[in-house]
């Protein structure tokens, strides 16, 4: 088993796709072949439309394959929160994630899918009195939603806590096993799919490719993860990414049926996936980590709980936060009416990718649906503008200190192995990195989406940007969006 790759990726079953190589015309074309998106083509794929599926890299492999694949509608404790703000949207809410819950069931069951998809249940537990309350309020609150949930005091895994909330009839199930399935049946019904194939400007009813070519659509989904455009919607200003790290731990002494997760919002979260448990945490904004060996922190941690373990693999990855909790699902912009977006999935996007598939599905055949209020991207409610200045001051913070708190170049650099720093020199912002060989590695400091300077991520050795959460490698090349094109290589 390769140590730093995710579980989830040792079962990458589906073939390769060649890129675009010419102009097209579709019905509908989808960029981004994550979970969101090839549910989405899925949903339409009997509609009788022409479907176009495009990936910048390879499909299937993002953040949908980097999980710990909790198929539920207990997304940490927030419903008290919401039916308190709007009863109506709490409910809705409900009933959307159950019903994607038994639509993952019904697409699995029908199709005969091998993709280790078992029911249990989802707890969130407390381990101090503060949040123990909160749960205590949100199982009130659930049982009016009309959950079938119940309080406890003890957990499966080696934690003590002072209560816990537990949701009954959710999920689990292997990602990338489940999205393999999905792809074969998308061939089989004549859905196009390429993939290093990206996407980088949408005019009107035409997608443009990095490679020059033109996709004509009458209906375009963004299923990007993070959308792509710089200023087109202020996505830049109504989100943010947030990292998270995980550990398969093999050798436990006692496996757990259910999947748990801390009320406090920086804990951690638990899962078995055979003879592994998934232990998740150590989450940050990304481009934030402040120098921190995040995986060492995960992994002593880990080790505390279950002594008897061994690692046998870690990954870590991000998801984009919004500014009322609520993802973003439906119009991209009123400026873009035949184009479609579904994000903001604060790391409940296995489900919400399957609500996101049929709400705009619905939205595409000129069906009526409940939801596209809720989720509309142009919304602004739900104490939504106070966070959209916390976002926005933080992205701005992290400009400026970016671009202040850059020091001089030394004649003699003080810099460890594997370890980088900004600095920098005539005026120019460099991020440096000190490989293991000693080798000194140069490229721009200066992010190329909207210009924040990045900092070094010393977990996972890459360059993270703190305001909108692109990611590039040491020598540059972009890892994740939304930037696309690299940081300049100096040396
Ligand atoms: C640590 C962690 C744990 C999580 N655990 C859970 C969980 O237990 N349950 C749950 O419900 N959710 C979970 N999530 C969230 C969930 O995994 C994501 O929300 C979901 O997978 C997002 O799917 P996606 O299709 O939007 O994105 P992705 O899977 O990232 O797919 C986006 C695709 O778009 C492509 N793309 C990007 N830009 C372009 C472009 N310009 N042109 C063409 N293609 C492009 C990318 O290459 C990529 O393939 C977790 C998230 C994290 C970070």
């Amino acid at each position: 088993m390769n140590a730093n790759k995710s579980l989830w990726l040792h079962d990458y079953n589906i073939k390769s796709f060649e890129p675009l190589t010419s102009n097209m015309e579709a019905d509908i074309v989808v960029i981004g072949a994550g979970l969101c998106g090839l549910l989405t083509a899925y949903m339409l794929k009997d509609t009788g439309q022409k479907i176009v599926i495009i990936d910048a890299g390879k499909i299937a492999s993002g953040t949908s394959a980097n999980n710990t694949a909790k198929i539920t509608a207990q997304h940490g404790i927030m419903y008290k929160e919401l039916f308190d703000k709007d009863e109506s949207a709490a409910r809705l809410y409900k009933k959307v994630c159950t019903d994607a819950i038994e639509n993952y069931k019904k697409i699995i069951t029908e199709n005969n899918i091998l993709c280790d998809y078992r029911e249990c249940d989802a707890l969130v537990y407390s381990i101090d009195e503060e949040y123990a309350k909160k749960i205590v309020d949100e199982y009130e609150i659930a049982t009016q939603l009309g959950f079938d949930a119940y309080l406890t005091d003890t957990i499966e895994p080696n934690i003590n806590v002072v209560n816990a909330l537990g949701y009954k009839k959710q999920a689990t199930f292997h990602p990338v096993k489940f999205m393999n399935e999905i792809v074969r049946l998308l061939e089989i019904s004549g859905v196009k799919i390429y993939e290093n194939t990206t996407a980088i400007d949408i005019e009107d009813d035409i997608v443009e490719t990095e490679d020059g070519w033109e996709i004509r659509a009458s209906h375009i989904v963004m299923a990007t993860h993070f959308p792509f455009f710089k200023i087109k919607g202020l996505y830049s200003l109504k989100m943010q990414q947030e990292r998270s790290y995980i550990v398969a731990l093999s050798g436990i002494n006692k496996k757990i049926e259910n999947m748990y997760i801390d009320a406090y919002e920086y804990g951690y979260s638990f899962k078995q996936h055979g003879e592994y448990l998934l232990v998740c945490g150590q989450d940050h904004k990304t481009g934030e980590d402040e120098g921190e060996d995040r995986f060492k922190e995960l992994e002593e941690y880990a080790k505390y709980l279950y002594p008897e373990s061994q690692i046998a693999c870690r990954w870590a990855a991000q998801d984009c936060m919004t500014l009322d909790n609520m993802p973003y699902i439906g119009k991209y912009s009123t400026l873009m009416p035949n184009c479609y977006v579904a994000t903001g999935f604060k790391k409940w996007g296995i489900t919400l990718s399957m609500v996101a598939a049929n709400t705009i599905k619905d939205m595409i055949i000129n069906r009526v649906n409940e939801e596209s209020n809720l989720f509309s991207p142009s919304r602004f409610k739900i104490g939504s503008t106070k966070k959209l200045v916390e976002f926005a001051t933080d992205s701005g913070v992290a400009f400026v200190k970016g671009h202040n708190n850059v020091f001089g170049i030394s004649s003699e650099l003080k810099l460890a192995k594997g370890d980088g720093v900004v600095m920098q020199h005539n005026n120019i912002k460099l991020a440096i990195y000190r490989g293991e060989d000693d080798k000194l590695t140069c490229v721009s400091a200066v992010c190329s989406h909207l210009g924040c300077v990045v900092k070094f991520n010393k977990s996972e050795k890459t360059w993270d940007c703190p305001c909108h959460g692109s990611r590039y490698d040491i020598n540059g090349n972009v890892i994740e969006g939304p930037a696309l094109e690299p940081l300049k290589k100096l040396f």
